[in-house]
């Protein structure tokens, strides 16, 4: 099939055929089409848009351009969960344990952190000795013995979409929703899961800012899922202010195992059981969402979900010991405190997910492109939540780094991302809405 035709047709507004978006992506993988026929292609689809057949297509030729795993043998249901990504979010390393508790396979390949948003393979990598690089035989192995595993995704998973993030990257052409829809749809439902549940963010510290966008990529990747034949939901959750009261990688972990001891924040642990009930309601085994709650609830308070991590963490080579004694973890040769220093009791009104983000990239504990290390020590833990009340003298957060020239800068940088109020603060629900 020739390019200029596929590209000129779809330069002139018109459908393309599920062959000739086949034709795309197999050209683009064996790069039998030229780089500048991709980037062509690409923006003709950015302008003139796809159809939700057409979005269909691009995502089951990606899921399709390489392996695929096999998890048909696995005779439980199988979910998972993704998240477009926030400051702080670190529900995966607790989900997936609390799901598999609960029943479910849970074969979850993941990211790394790119930008102001974390990445989960970082979270886990601080784990000292953890292997993120499975292969599918492994894969299988784990999620068949233990119920979950988290791995990243092997070069030969999904190699379309990174020919095809890559090249939109180069061509400004990353925005679009059918090309963001696929792009994430693929890479999830590539590991055959039934049931796929969508954390799709919005406000500050999200990849979406505004709500309508966030509510219009549900929608259409619940309709993909659909249209692909797993049973897809999506919440639209709140992203202003970062979720838990850690932000980086050997600090989340830590709050994760407290949550897995049922000693997390509140805010943060009512998110990951509903979105587990949630789970479980869209995978059919627990229809009812009362039931489906009470259930996650009882695997978090009799250990079970601690149990699971443990034994994932173990699967995949990391030291386990860092559940009882956390200072295994890496530890940041810097600490300091930012304390409220005012006289007043106060209430803390916001906290900017996207500056505390950015605080946190710039301590060394993300990356700005995709080549930087990681330090996995470095970050924020104590972080002031919105409605906290705050005593004189009590701590914002504990800043943990490397940099001793620059901690003044940066305490001063996170006592301005708070707004804090002399009046009690109404705290604003996460969960803003469900699209099934
Ligand atoms: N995340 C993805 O995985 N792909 C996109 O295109 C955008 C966000």
């Amino acid at each position: 099939m020739n390019p200029q035709v596929i590209i000129r047709q779809k330069r002139d507004g018109k459908i393309l055929s599920n062959n000739q978006v086949a034709a795309f992506v197999a050209g683009a993988v064996d790069s039998t089409w030229t780089r500048g026929q991709i980037g062509s292609m690409l923006m003709a689809l950015f302008q003139q848009g796809m159809n939700l057949d057409e979005t269909r297509t691009l995502l089951d030729q990606m899921m399709r351009s390489g392996e695929v795993l096999d998890v048909s043998g696995i005779d439980i249901p199988k979910a998972d969960k993704h998240s477009t990504g926030g400051v702080g979010d670190k529900v995966s390393l607790v989900l997936a344990p609390l799901a598999a508790a609960c029943g479910m396979a849970v074969p979850m390949l993941s990211g790394r952190g790119l930008g102001h948003t974390g990445g989960t393979l970082d979270k886990l990598e601080s784990i000292p000795g953890f292997n993120v690089f499975l292969s599918k035989k492994e894969i299988h192995r784990q999620v068949s013995e233990i119920g979950c595993v988290i791995a990243g995704q092997t070069a030969d998973i999904v190699p379309a979409d990174k020919i095809l993030y890559a090249m939109r990257d180069e061509t400004a052409t990353v925005e679009h929703p059918s090309l963001i829809a696929a792009s994430i749809m693929s890479k999830k439902l590539v590991e055959g899961i039934d049931a796929l549940l969508l954390d799709v963010k919005f406000g500050k510290g999200a990849f979406l800012q505004k709500l309508e966008d966030a509510e219009f990529l549900a929608r259409l990747m619940v309709d993909l899922g659909k249209a692909m034949g797993c049973k897809a939901g999506a919440w639209l959750t709140r992203m202003d202010t970062p979720l838990g009261r850690t932000v980086g990688n050997a600090v989340e972990v830590e709050e994760c195992i407290a949550i897995l001891k049922n000693e997390g924040p509140d805010e943060l642990t009512d998110l990951i059981v509903e979105q587990v009930a949630g789970m479980l309601e869209l995978t059919g085994l627990i229809a009812d969402r009362k039931i489906a709650r009470e259930t996650v609830l009882e695997k978090l308070a009799n250990g079970e979900a601690l149990n699971r991590f443990a034994a994932m963490v173990r699967a995949q080579g990391g030291d386990d010991g860092i559940i009882d004694d956390p200072s295994r973890l890496p530890k940041a040769n810097h600490v300091v405190d930012i304390h409220y220093q005012e006289a007043e009791v106060a209430y803390v009104g916001d906290v900017d997910a996207r500056e505390i983000a950015e605080i946190v990239l710039d301590t060394g504990a993300g990356r700005r492109c995709a080549e930087d290390d990681v330090n996995h020590a470095c970050g924020i833990t104590h972080l002031a939540s919105v409605g906290d009340r705050l005593q004189p003298g009590e701590i914002l957060a504990r800043l943990h780094h490397a940099t001793p020239e620059k901690e003044i800068e940066w305490m001063e940088r996170i006592r301005k991302t708070m707004t804090l109020t002399a009046e009690p603060v109404v705290v604003p629900p996460r969960i803003f809405k469900e699209i099934r």
